[in-house]
């Protein structure tokens, strides 16, 4: 069988890079890996760090893209490989243009579809953001769904779609814990990431920064800038924010915090080097999924940047707090976490609900016709 797997940003690498490596190892399958560059250097990163060659590299991204060029492009790119590569199936991932974009042209050549990452829905279907739309175009043309969790199982059964659904936790748990493990058992790497942010003070508790969703544009950017900046005052605090290479994130961020002591601006660091940083920090202020998905298994607390998540696993389970971007509420947040050891916990002692890194060996045995042990929280 031969399996095509598409993806375009630095996420759905992070999250494909182990079924890619697993596809590569499984006896009968034939894996070949398309990066469409939605994210050129970023997804880069991740390629080299898990020693992925992709087959086939477009080169989609332009400066200042709007959607419709985007996904124009990436249909125009993506159906000669589709031709030349003859897949018998296709793998997509998540929620993306790319995804959105690869599943339609797969399923006009009545290519049959997998979708990893699937059934993740907010509910909200009013604001004009791209992601939800993308992921429910994309579960309703695949056969396999695999949905990290029971709940997103439940989202795919109640909106009947054809395809099969199994439930197998999410794939970033398993490059968390490829990644973890690497760090774990080598001294020298260990020592060698210390040494790369040997700015970082014993006496201050890291807050870990990212952002990069569309509906932070403008004013919440604007208003988690100014929240930093009061933030940065406090005196045990040191602040590292890798910032998005997008022009609407680094724009504001550069401008309202470059000059602040205790503020570390740095550009998007490779996964290893982020893994790193989670681990240090204190607390994690972020509007990304993929890091509500990991902080639970590395003990952290995680306020979310958002009024509404398509992950609410981990605000059930108390490792997520909602907080919006109005800047008194997420000082409030921050300072309550610093200031209260107890303010936050439960959930380091906690399963992860969202995966125990064995989601690509259960993927694979799907695709096979293998027997697939759901992922279950509940169970050990
Ligand atoms: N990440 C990374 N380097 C960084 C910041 C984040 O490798 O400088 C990782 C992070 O661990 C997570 C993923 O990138 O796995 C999240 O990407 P992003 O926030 O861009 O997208 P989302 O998860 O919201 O789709």
């Amino acid at each position: 069988m031969k399996i095509l797997s598409v993806f375009g940003t630095r996420p759905e690498a992070i999250k494909m890079a182990p079924l890619v490596k697993s596809l590569a190892g499984t006896p009968g399958i034939t894996s070949a890996v398309c990066v469409t560059g939605q994210h050129r250097s970023m997804l880069q990163q991740v390629l080299d760090l898990f020693e992925i060659n992709a087959d086939y590299k477009l080169d989609v991204m332009t400066s200042d893209q709007t959607l419709n060029g985007l996904s124009s492009r990436l249909f125009a790119a993506l159906d000669p490989v589709l031709d030349a590569v003859k897949p018998d199936r296709v793998l997509v991932h998540g929620d993306t243009t790319t995804a959105m974009v690869s599943t339609l042209a797969a399923f006009h050549r009545r290519i049959p579809i997998a979708h990893v990452e699937a059934g993740l829905r907010t509910g909200d279907l009013s604001q004009p953001w791209p992601e939800e739309m993308n992921r429910r175009v994309a579960d309703a043309m695949c056969d396999l769904l695999f949905a990290p969790t029971a709940s997103s199982k439940m989202n795919l059964a109640s909106e009947n779609l054809a395809g099969r659904i199994f439930v197998t936790g999410n794939t970033v748990i398993d490059a968390l814990r490829l990644t973890t493990e690497r760090i774990s058992r080598d001294d020298p790497l260990r020592h060698r990431l210390d040494q790369h942010f040997s700015y970082l003070r014993k006496d201050r508790k890291l807050l870990l920064v990212t952002g990069h969703r569309r509906e932070n544009f403008g004013a919440g950017f604007a208003n988690i800038c100014a929240a930093l900046a009061e933030l940065s005052r406090r005196p045990d605090i040191q602040i590292v924010y890798p910032v998005h290479l997008n022009p609407n994130v680094q724009e504001p961020v550069l401008a309202a915090l470059s000059h602040l002591p205790n503020v570390h601006l740095i550009e998007p660091v490779d996964y290893l080097l982020f893994v790193w940083l989670m681990q240090c920090a204190h607390v994690i202020l972020t509007d990304s999924g993929g890091v509500q998905e990991e902080a639970p298994s590395l003990g952290k607390p995680v306020l979310v940047m958002r009024n509404v998540t398509e992950r609410p696993e981990a605000v059930a389970a108390g490792t997520v707090q909602l907080v919006g971007t109005d800047t008194a509420r997420i000082v409030g947040a921050v300072n309550r976490l610093y200031d209260d050891d107890s303010a936050w916990y439960e959930s380091g002692h906690r399963r992860n609900p969202y995966g125990d890194g064995l989601a690509a060996q259960r993927i694979v045995a799907a695709l096979t016709g293998a027997i697939v042990d759901e992922f279950s929280v509940e169970t050990p």
